[in-house]
């Protein structure tokens, strides 16, 4: 039934899109078409909060709202020809124009909230910096020329701010919903597509008031069309299944930047300079200030951005040193560390003259443990019985899985006597009943870290030869002087 609504809705709305491009410019039926979508996307989307029951139902609330108050504008407006051969500038038609800002506005706030509760100032970084270089190009091209327009009173200037103003915070919030996590399914694009054509409607009108041009009838279906597939969509967002899940938390974003945002960012930055350098080959510099103002938020917002990508780098290079050096399954140190913190402890005695021991363990008949009890229940002895040995040795002591079934202890400032009742405690420790074969290996003063392992390896091995769950000493080694 969910998808018959939504094949039915896409025909009606694809034909009406497609419908309005026929309709006679400036006729009756023109704006009876516009309006009618307009009311027709907020009817459906009432519907599609009836029927999906969405979280956060008051984001559609908002959102019908406001299309079904920036569609009346144009009934409005055209009641206002009707009675007056020039009508006031503002009327009643900008308030209900207007309107769509604030309400959508606010339900992309309620949006992101949902999406995103947790602090996400990358995107929010990223965000302020494409809005910033919009925000320049806005103030310059509509928002100044706007406030300082003489001709049109101050509500006259109250409502052409506002309409920038609104499409700049549409747009901020657009682009906070697009940052806000990472779950992306068909109602989140269509309402990113809806907020897109109608931004896209809009700095269209921009551009052709700004360089005076007067549309044809064509271009003006066009241009009124992009309006009419925003509202449409707005509410196929609202329609679809989907929307259920639109307002559930989102996954973060992995904090990478993606190329098309990348490519966004470089623009957005590069809008202040290029403004610049416009006015400058007009030898005419007249937003000198806003520029710098401008340029200089930018500037903050890039270098804000670049030092949290580099602590991240930081934190990520850390991690993955830990894990170079660290065994996955029991948490010790794995045989890397243990490869690098032997020779060391070697240079620090060979000063100190202390003793140091090593020894080499290995768990007895392992493998028919694992054939007995299974792979995973081996695994649990493995991790049982890092924990338990660890807890026998002391804090100089250190111990790593060196692979396998096979662990390495370093025992400094012990003898070989001192050493073996430590191990033997460990032995005894051992977990689900089982026990392990040691030897032990006293460094000679001269040997290498490999010839002293190799020692109490050899031991290991005559421990296990002698029936194993046992420990034995090395054959000491005569120092080479
Ligand atoms: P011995 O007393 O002579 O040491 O006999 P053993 O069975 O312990 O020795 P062997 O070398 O024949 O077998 C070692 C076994 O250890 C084989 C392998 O499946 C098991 N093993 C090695 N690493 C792991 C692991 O990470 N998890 C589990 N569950 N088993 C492992
Ligand atoms: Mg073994
Ligand atoms: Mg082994």
């Amino acid at each position: 039934m969910g998808n018959r609504l939504v094949r039915s809705y896409l025909v009606v709305a694809v034909s009406a899109a497609v419908g309005f491009l026929a309709v006679p410019d400036g006729s009756t039926l023109q704006v009876v078409w516009q309006v009618t979508c307009g009311w027709l996307a907020a009817a459906m989307i009432v519907v599609g909060v009836r029927r999906r029951r969405p979280a956060a139902p008051l984001t559609w609330w908002l959102i019908a709202l406001g299309v079904a108050g920036n569609s009346s504008g144009i009934l409005v407006e055209r009641l206002l020809l009707l009675v007056q051969d020039e009508p006031n500038y503002p009327s009643p038609a900008d308030i209900a124009y207007l309107s769509l800002y604030p309400a959508v506005a606010a339900a992309l706030f309620l949006l992101v909230r949902r999406r995103a509760p947790y602090r996400d100032w990358s995107s929010l970084v990223d965000a302020t910096t494409l809005t910033t270089g919009m925000g320049l190009l806005a103030w310059i091209f509509l928002i100044k020329p706007a406030a300082s327009d003489e001709s049109i009173g101050l509500l006259g200037h109250v409502a052409s701010v506002a309409y920038p103003v609104g499409d700049i915070v549409l747009l901020a919030m657009t682009v906070r919903l697009m940052l806000s996590g990472s779950g992306r399914d068909i109602s989140f694009r269509l309402l990113c597509a809806a907020l897109l054509s109608f931004l896209t409607g809009d700095a269209a009108w921009a551009v052709v008031n700004q360089f005076g041009w007067e549309p044809g009838p064509a271009a003006h279906r066009v241009l009124a069309d992009i309006f009419l597939v925003g509202y449409l969509l707005f509410a196929a967002a609202a329609v679809h299944p989907s929307v259920r899940s639109l307002a559930r938390v989102a996954e973060p974003r992995s904090g990478r930047i993606s190329r098309p945002l990348l490519a966004a960012l470089t623009v957005a930055s590069l809008i202040g300079p290029a403004l610049l350098a416009l006015e400058a080959l007009r030898h005419q510099v007249t937003d000198g200030l806003a520029i710098a103002i401008g340029c200089s938020t930018l500037f903050m917002l890039v270098v804000t951005r670049m030092s949290q990508l580099i602590r991240q780098l930081d934190t990520q290079a850390e991690k993955v040193r830990e894990l170079a050096v660290t065994d996955e399954l029991t948490g010790l140190p794995n045989r890397r560390a243990w490869n690098t913190e032997l020779p060391r402890t070697i240079e620090r005695v060979r000063r100190t003259g202390d003793p140091l021991t090593v020894a080499v363990l290995d768990l007895d008949r392992f493998k028919q443990f694992n054939d007995a009890y299974g792979h995973p229940v081996g695994d649990r002895l493995l991790k049982e019985a890092a924990v338990a040995w660890q807890d026998q040795l002391r804090t100089a002591d250190h111990l790593a899985r060196y692979g396998g079934e096979e662990f390495v202890v370093m025992l400094p400032d012990a003898t070989v006597g001192e050493a073996h009742e430590i191990i033997d405690r460990m032995r005894l420790a051992t977990p689900l009943g089982q026990s392990f074969s040691a030897g032990l290996a006293l460094w000679n003063g001269s040997e290498s870290s490999d010839a002293l392992v190799a020692r109490a390896d050899a031991a290991l091995y005559d421990a296990k030869h002698e029936g194993r769950n046992r420990i034995l000493e090395a054959r000491p080694e005569p120092a080479v002087v």
